[in-house]
């Protein structure tokens, strides 16, 4: 067993994978700035292996102690938080990068890097496989998002040949669960809200853009194999079941037994059209498969807004 470092340990996926790393035995050190994370999302780790440090991660890291893996999860996530903190999202994507795989170099560490499926941008090929280099808009509003995970991943493969050290990249689809925040405005708690509110339901253009749901104790199962591997190139985590935005309102809706209508609202910029993992190589160096149903999971999702709405 051995002591992690995770920053972004405040924010959903954040949280999920402290849980995770302290059920496997790990000593695990979580840094957040609170900036979009929320320290009710750890609230239920009491123990005396789990100590929190409130600190920005662009900022010189300074952890006593040996360290076996750095995780580094910190960033604004969704497109309405990014878009809000422009500047930030940036400097952790690139900055953080280099704080955090300076720390890991310092103490001997495997870095494994939380990316995107942000960074295939509107993709050109359909499903995604780790090969493709992407289309992304450098000047757009999601540019801030996207170039910084770029970078992020070229500076975590520099210091792997560079400095010859273990790192690892997970390339994150888009991942639903307990502890999204109801107003980050991704389209889960949004849908989920506006179902639970009987408000409409906000259809970005017609509804015709794909996404590929996963549930966030998948997402950490893959992410966790991939720490432990030996896999030292991006892998993609995200389930392979794709559905248009406007029938996933409607599976929303069905499952919230709402009564809801749906409105149509302008598309954002770069809103990206497809997006679905080729997910053959977690599957084949990794040996993940997705466990959750999309159905399941949603319904455990709606359960613990429920309790966020009333
Ligand atoms: N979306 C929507 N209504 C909403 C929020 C999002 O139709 O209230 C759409 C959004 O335009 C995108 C998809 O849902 O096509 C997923 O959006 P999200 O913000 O969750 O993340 P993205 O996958 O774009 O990074």
């Amino acid at each position: 067993m051995g002591r992690a470092v995770v920053t972004g340990a405040a924010g959903f996926l954040g949280s999920h994978l402290c849980d995770r790393l302290l059920a496997e035995g790990h000593e695990v050190v979580g840094i957040d700035n609170l900036v979009t994370g929320s320290i009710s999302n750890i609230d239920h780790i009491r123990s005396e292996k789990f100590t929190f440090i409130k600190q920005d991660v662009t900022d010189y890291l300074f952890i006593r102690g040996g360290v076996d893996f750095v995780l580094h999860f910190a960033s604004p996530a969704s497109p309405v938080d990014y878009l809000a903190l422009p500047i930030q999202t940036l400097k952790v994507g690139a900055l953080g990068s280099h704080k955090t795989l300076g720390l890991a170099r310092e103490k001997g560490a495997r870095h494994l890097l939380a990316s995107t499926s942000e960074v295939y941008g509107d993709p050109e090929i359909h499903p995604q496989p780790e090969t493709y280099w992407g289309n992304v808009n450098p000047i757009g509003p999601r540019g801030v998002y996207d170039e910084a995970k770029r970078f992020a991943e070229a500076m975590s493969m520099a210091y792997q040949r560079y400095h010859k050290m273990e790192t690892r990249i997970v390339r994150i689809f888009n991942t639903y669960g307990p502890r999204m925040r109801l107003e980050d405005g991704r389209v889960v708690p949004n849908f989920i809200g506006q179902a639970l509110r009987g408000e409409p339901i906000t259809v970005y253009g017609e509804g015709s853009q794909t996404r590929s749901f996963c549930f966030v104790t998948d997402l950490v199962d893959g992410i966790y194999r991939l720490l432990m591997s030996k896999e030292t190139e991006p892998v993609n985590i995200g389930t392979e079941f794709e559905l248009s935005i406007l029938e996933f309102a409607r599976l929303i809706i069905r499952l919230s037994d709402s009564s809801s209508e749906i409105v149509y609202k302008e598309l954002p910029v770069d809103d990206p059209k497809t997006r679905r993992p080729d997910n053959t190589k977690a599957k084949t160096k990794l040996g993940w498969e997705p466990q959750v149903e999309l159905e399941e999971g949603l319904a455990r999702t709606i359960n613990f807004f429920r309790e966020k709405v009333k």
